[in-house]
């Protein structure tokens, strides 16, 4: 450190002209890397102002190194890939569901080439953009028509907005749901401009509550899946099968808000049985909603399925321009449902299903390989052990079932003093290039590994490295 003795900073030209910058113009831009050689120069100006820069701290060449380092943390993408091994495979705040390669591909080629997104390649005439999924679901579910928007909350206020403006909507006051994120029943009922008629008590409704509920303003009965809750106990709900009959026989329609979007009986690949898209059609629902990017493992959207002439009523709404789904969705939806049509190829194929079907004794191993490795670059500072642990389907599906896992889990060396261990290591795993997610429950930082698959996992290694202290 000099003070008081005067440091010559370089030239912005001269800097300019050194061939590590030449380097960075030609990566960044002219303009990027000279506006950033002139932030850096006056930097440096205060702060030999204040007597704090040395020679050496203002030569060309430190200056294009630190330059570089700007460049590059300044094009960094803020949307960011990371390791989730958070437990719950399809978390929301992670962007729900992995596509599988069939949808990825085609999103490539969305992206760079025009589509028939609109355009019907038979008669050269403009077509609608549903038709390009319709014909599947229908095949999938059972149902007459369909049509998709943004995501579930879109088609769900669809729904409610074209069937129940200015009129009553029968629900029972156990499902009146709030999913995380703002998502409340009442509110979008609300907002959709229908009039939500509660009926029952929370942990028992009958159908008699139904019926007494129905009068001349009720447009519609809706039962809403109890995604992210149960009710246990002494508790009663009217099944669709009983609900549909009573509202055909006062010709008003029956919509079901399914949330997660199940297309097949996941009982078959080893987990719990969750209520399917055709399930509930053929139990009489004449509208069924759900997630796009939840179990059935595609992009986010909301799909409504049913009956012709609800479908029909429901497209020619104006929200449903408002709410439509890009070419992008449409790309990556159709092979995700086509995946659909091998029941018996799906758990190899279909991403979710297979990290929702890997054994935990897959896991396991990948514990034993990742212990010493991550016991050697935490120190004596941390204890990584081995542990059996559950993981969540996550985004409200069957929310009480968990999936036996394994992974590793670290705790505070016994004697030694930081002041937050577990909060200070959490934010070292976020801080790598590829940040890693994990979770801290009593007083371990777990990391499940049900979401690191094999062909990931050397990446995950060849980072550890990088952990800063
Ligand atoms: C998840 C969920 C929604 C919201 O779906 P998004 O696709 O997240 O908009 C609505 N209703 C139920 C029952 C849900 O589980």
């Amino acid at each position: 450190m000099t003070t008081g003795q005067t440091v010559r900073l370089p030239s912005v030209d001269r800097i300019l002209g050194d061939a590590a910058c030449l380097e960075l113009i030609a990566q960044y831009g002219r303009v990027q890397t000279l506006a950033c050689a002139r932030v850096l120069l006056a930097e440096l100006r205060a702060a030999m102002l204040a007597g704090a820069v040395c020679e050496e701290g203002a030569s060309i060449a430190l200056i294009a190194a630190q330059m570089a380092e700007r460049l590059q943390s300044q094009s960094r993408s803020q949307l960011r890939a990371v390791f989730n091994l958070s437990g719950t495979v399809l978390h929301t705040n992670l962007g729900r569901a992995l596509l599988p390669d069939a949808a990825v591909q085609a999103v490539v080629e969305a992206l760079q080439w025009p589509m028939n997104l609109e355009f019907d390649l038979d008669t050269g005439k403009r077509g609608d953009r549903d038709d390009l999924v319709e014909q599947l679901l229908r095949e999938l579910t059972g149902a007459e028509a369909a049509t998709i928007v943004n995501n579930n909350a879109a088609a769900v206020l669809l729904m409610l907005n074209t069937l129940a403006q200015g009129k009553e909507v029968i629900v029972s006051r156990g499902e009146l749901v709030e999913i995380g994120g703002a998502f409340r029943i009442p509110d979008v009922m609300m907002r959709a401009g229908a009039v939500l008629r509660e009926v029952g008590s929370t942990n028992r409704t009958h159908a008699h509550d139904y019926a007494e509920g129905i009068n001349q303003h009720t447009a519609l009965l809706m039962k809403v899946h109890c995604s992210n809750y149960a009710i246990t106990g002494f508790t009663k709900s009217v099944e669709l099968d009983e609900l549909a009959p009573l509202a055909a026989k006062h010709a008003i329609p029956t919509a079901v808000d399914l949330g997660s979007g199940t297309l097949v009986d996941l009982a078959p690949y080893g987990l719990p049985h969750e209520t399917t898209v055709r399930e509930t059609i053929a139990a009489g629902a004449d509208l069924v909603t759900f997630s796009g990017d939840k179990l059935l493992g595609g992009p986010q959207c909301g799909v409504i399925v049913g009956r012709a002439d609800l479908i029909a009523q429901i497209k020619r709404n104006p929200l449903k321009r408002a709410l439509r789904v890009g070419k992008l969705t449409l790309a990556a939806l159709e092979p995700v449902l086509r995946l659909y049509r091998a029941p018996d190829l799906l758990a190899e194929r279909l991403s979710t299903l297979r990290l929702l079907t890997r054994p935990a004794a897959a896991m396991r191993a990948q514990a034993e390989t990742l212990l010493p490795p991550l016991q050697a670059v935490l120190g004596a500072a941390y204890v990584v052990t081995m542990e059996a642990m559950k993981s969540q389907i996550g985004s409200g599906a069957l929310p009480v079932d968990q999936l036996p896992s394994f992974g590793l889990g670290v705790r505070s060396a016994p004697g030694a003093r930081l002041s937050n261990p577990l909060g200070t290591l959490e934010q070292r795993l976020r801080a790598l290039p590829r940040p890693v997610i994990g979770r801290i429950a009593q007083d371990t930082l777990l990391l499940d590994l049900r979401c690191l698959e094999a062909a990931h996992q050397a990446a995950f290694l060849a980072q550890l490295g990088e952990l800063r202290p």
